[in-house]
């Protein structure tokens, strides 16, 4: 990939970025795809495509990456924040309680690679009309009845940076959609408003996607289904091995997650993540604070987040990569349970 981004010389969107955003929108089953330099833009840039701006509202989850939410404020709309359920995704019944005349969009996380209760999403969208953006960063490969994330709303939007599931070697981000006129606004968005390289219809910054790690993302896109399979079974082998009290809501029925992450749910989580770094293994929180909790966002619009509050203090991700070991998996279990048997 290299030596051929290196002899043809278009470093920013070469050939490669047309090859990447064809066997992207292929393989999420959408009209359209526009590569984009971040997950953060690739948000950004959809929501100022719909021409979401001051005085418009979006509704979207407390429990995400800031960027969810920094991508509202960054267009002038006000984020308003809802409850989570036990799945770690957006309640519905909190969404539709948000709902104002001002309400523009709702942006739905696919947290921890879970796909949302898309069908209820999918009912208020339609009974108020107001359009669904899915934040799919984190649920790339994750298929509910046989559609892929990022297909069920209106835009979807995609990060492939280095810790997501499909990851280039630096930063990267998509947007797909099957609206033309939409993807049209956002092709002209990612490079400060133009059209023809010399028109300007909208102010905008520059977004646009490397040759290079688009041609990294094509070849890395040719394994990716056996990274995922992979993946999938070290969540099923924790599934067996750890409490059923801890371990991550089911899958539903017609659902594959592709597991971007595998988050327990557990009691004294601080002194649990101590013990297991004392034993050589590395755990994460995703995310500490709530989005509405951070301090830019204090004053934003919110439901009664009891839900959200509880489990923000319970959630631990343990390994679950494709290069960890079913030893290591046993490992990982007995230390949990070893920890607990002790307290
Ligand atoms: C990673 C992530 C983003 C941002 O993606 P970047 O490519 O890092 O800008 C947005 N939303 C969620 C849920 C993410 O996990």
């Amino acid at each position: 990939v290299f030596n051929r981004v290196m002899d043809h010389g278009q470093f920013i969107m070469g050939r490669e970025v047309h090859d990447f955003e064809d066997a992207f929108s292929k393989y999420c089953g959408r009209r359209y795809c526009a590569g984009v330099d971040s997950g953060t833009s690739a948000l950004f840039i959809a929501l100022q495509g719909m021409n979401i701006g001051p005085g418009d509202e979006v509704i979207t989850t407390s429990l995400s990456w800031i960027a969810t939410a920094n991508a509202i404020a960054m267009t002038g709309a006000t984020p308003v924040f809802c409850d989570i359920k036990d799945d770690l995704n957006i309640n519905p019944e909190s969404a539709e309680r948000m709902i104002t005349k001002k309400t523009r969009a709702i942006l739905i996380v696919h947290y921890t690679g879970r796909i949302v209760d898309i069908d209820a999403f999918i009912s208020i969208s339609e009974k108020y009309g107001i359009p669904i953006v899915e934040d799919s960063a984190q649920a790339f490969g994750s298929i509910y009845r046989e559609k892929a994330a990022g297909s069920f709303g209106y835009v979807g939007c995609f990060s492939m940076n280095p810790m997501k599931v499909l990851s280039a070697c630096g930063e990267a981000g998509a947007i797909v959609t099957d609206d033309l006129a939409l993807y049209q606004r956002i092709v002209a968005l990612r490079y400060n408003g133009t059209v023809n390289k010399e028109i300007c219809i909208q102010p905008s910054l520059n977004g646009r996607l490397d040759s290079l790690q688009a041609g990294i993302l094509l070849e890395r896109m040719k394994g990716v289904s056996k990274k995922i399979k992979k993946v999938r079974n070290n969540a099923y082998l924790y599934n067996q091995l750890l409490n059923k009290s801890i371990i991550p809501a089911p899958e539903r029925k017609d659902e594959k997650i592709s597991f971007y992450s595998y988050t327990i749910q557990v009691e004294k989580r601080e002194e649990l993540m101590e013990f297991l770094s004392s034993e050589g293994i590395e755990t994460k929180v995703q995310h500490l604070i709530l989005m509405c909790e951070q301090k830019p966002y204090l004053n934003c619009p919110k439901d009664n987040i009891q839900n959200a509050k509880r489990i923000v203090k319970k959630i631990l991700s343990i390994p679950v990569n494709e290069t960890i070991t079913k030893d290591q998996i046993h490992y990982v279990s007995e230390s949990i349970a070893k920890f607990y048997k002790k307290c």
